[in-house]
């Protein structure tokens, strides 16, 4: 299969197991972000795939090839990391053509001096210059080609590591956090600059990041990590709104997702005194967790009675941060702003809910089906 395979991949650091047989497969072209909190063991995984840690079992195919055993060097991946990893002492063009010259000149080649004696250095340098030219030009850093990175900005810097990474072809490119230093503006504009350079590239490409926001942004594929395991992986649409556990749910979406603790009943799901329009598949009286997403939630006539206790004015959105009547539960919307003029804390509100797009966990966490009703919420 060409993409990239991982196969039963564990590793253990002492007595800490890291990564718990994780098995993820990558289609040719493909880009799949690894994403959960710190720890979850995302960089270990990246590390292996590259060849710059072995695992304890398991096997990596990268392009239809086993690499499990080969070096770094020799997996035909290149990778761009948070921190630049440029050469201080080159200029952006020498930095840009390393990848290059490593590959394409023999070390007697690569001499300064006496390399312009050998044959075939000139075509082969000519050519280099060419693909650098290219990778500089699509990166828009052209007209920095002659400074060293001391002369750069961070997101010049950055750009400059994306672009080594670039001037070859190589079947993976791996990316562990390579906007973390960048300020908001520039993680922004950088990030659609890696969506394109991808889709212009076609390179199966694995992205690490505790970034939610960017994981969701960039990807085909979203790997939700925790614990040394794959919790989910699917579309960052199928990651959000279908989450398979509690864990999931919990971690992408911001703010979090409210959760209540609610009990099923043959006529809906309890809330405290309140019976929920939505049926459950479980037997009456089993103790559920319903998840409401802080946009599931709108300001009407009549719903769930809250109390307002903090507003957060966003611009277009406001959070209402309130506690619901039938069992001070705290919650949080997100409402558009228009629809919440002179709303003021200590106000009583009733809070309409989009119930279609609730979630119901049980008590492990993991996710059960269940079947909105037509009537609304009643005490
Ligand atoms: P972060 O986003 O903080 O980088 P991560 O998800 O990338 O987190 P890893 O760096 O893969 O997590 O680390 C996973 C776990 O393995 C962590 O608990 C870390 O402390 C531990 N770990 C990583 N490298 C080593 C090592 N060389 N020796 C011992 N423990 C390690």
């Amino acid at each position: 299969m060409a993409g990239i395979a991982i196969e039963g991949i564990r590793k253990s650091f002492g007595a800490t197991q890291v990564l718990k047989a994780v098995s993820l497969q990558l289609r040719q072209g493909e880009f799949l972000s690894l994403v959960g909190p710190s720890g979850c063991g995302k960089t270990t995984l990246l590390r292996i795939i590259a060849g710059l840690k072995t695992a304890d079992s398991g096997a990596i195919h990268i392009a239809g090839r086993e690499v499990t055993r080969l070096r770094a060097a020799d997996r035909d991946i290149a990778m761009v990391f948070q921190n630049y990893a440029l050469y201080p002492h080159l200029t952006v063009a020498e930095n840009l053509a390393v990848p290059l010259v490593m590959r394409a000149l023999t070390p007697w080649q690569r001499l300064p001096l006496l390399g312009r004696l050998a044959p075939g250095t000139a075509a082969r340098r000519r050519e280099i210059a060419a693909r650098v030219q290219a990778a500089a030009e699509m990166l828009r850093i052209g007209h920095l080609l002659d400074r060293r990175p001391v002369q750069l900005s961070g997101g010049q810097r950055q750009r400059v590591a994306l672009g080594r990474a670039l001037v070859r072809q190589p079947s993976a490119f791996l990316m562990d956090e390579p906007l973390s230093n960048l300020d908001a503006e520039l993680r922004a504009s950088t990030r659609r600059e890696i969506v394109e350079l991808h889709r212009a590239a076609g390179v199966t490409t694995v992205y690490v990041t505790h970034d939610q926001v960017e994981a969701m942004t960039m990807s085909d594929r979203v790997a939700v990590m925790m614990g040394g395991e794959v919790l989910q992986l699917g579309t960052p649409r199928e990651v959000y709104e279908e989450p398979a556990e509690l864990r999931v749910a919990a971690f992408l979406g911001s703010p979090r997702i409210n959760t209540l603790k609610v009990a099923a009943a043959p006529d809906g799901l309890r809330l405290g005194p309140v019976t929920l329009p939505l049926q459950a598949a479980a037997a009456p009286g089993t103790r559920l967790t319903l998840g409401l997403r802080p946009e599931a939630f709108a300001l009407a006539g009549e719903g769930l009675a809250a109390r307002v206790e903090h507003l957060e004015f966003l611009g277009a959105e406001l959070l209402l941060h309130g506690r619901l009547a039938a069992d001070e539960s705290p919650i949080i919307a997100r409402l558009p702003q228009a629809e919440t003029a002179g709303l003021a804390i200590g106000a009583q509100v009733a809070l309409a809910v989009e119930w279609r797009a609730a979630l119901l966990f049980d008590a492990e966490g993991k996710r059960l089906r269940l079947a909105p009703q037509r009537e609304a919420a009643h005490a």
